[in-house]
């Protein structure tokens, strides 16, 4: 952006008075020069498939809510096990609520294109799901949206 050089000044663009040629605002009238400096950044490729894909984990990740909430609250009583047995029963739906936590967790990241690896782990433990499935796809296909 050097025009010719060797002059200490140049005219605001805004309101046309003189200023130092490597003025960063004018003094004048406060139009900012660092902004157009910062306009050429190469814009990041926005793609709506890890939202989609965030959003399709988060909803996979809410079976696991369902049924382990309801494991780890009914135990016994529904399946009518002895108190040995419904500590596992417990136990497991209490897995199923930390699995469902770990991709729920993967899901928002995924909405939030930040923590691709977190998403990703988050994508696998909705495999089972076929909804779960097809977000990991879309959020493993758009990688490059994700910051680094
Ligand atoms: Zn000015």
């Amino acid at each position: 952006m050097q025009a010719s050089g060797g002059q200490g000044t140049r005219n605001c663009v805004s309101c046309g008075r003189q200023i130092a040629f490597d003025a960063n605002v004018c003094p004048f009238c406060g139009h900012d020069y660092r902004m157009q400096m910062m306009a050429p950044v190469p814009q990041k490729k926005d793609s709506g498939m890890p939202v989609a894909g965030g959003v399709l984990i988060i909803i996979a990740s809410l079976g696991y809510f369902l049924v382990g909430g309801l494991m780890a609250a009914s135990g016994s009583v529904v399946f009518g096990l002895s108190l040995g047995a419904s500590g596992v029963v417990v136990a497991c739906g209490v897995l199923l609520l930390l699995l469902g936590v770990m991709s729920l967790l993967g899901g928002i990241f995924a909405i939030q294109k930040r923590h691709f690896g977190i998403a990703i782990i988050g994508g696998l433990f909705v495999i089972p799901s076929i909804l779960g499935l097809i977000g990991l796809i879309l959020v493993a296909i758009s990688k490059d949206s994700f910051e680094s």
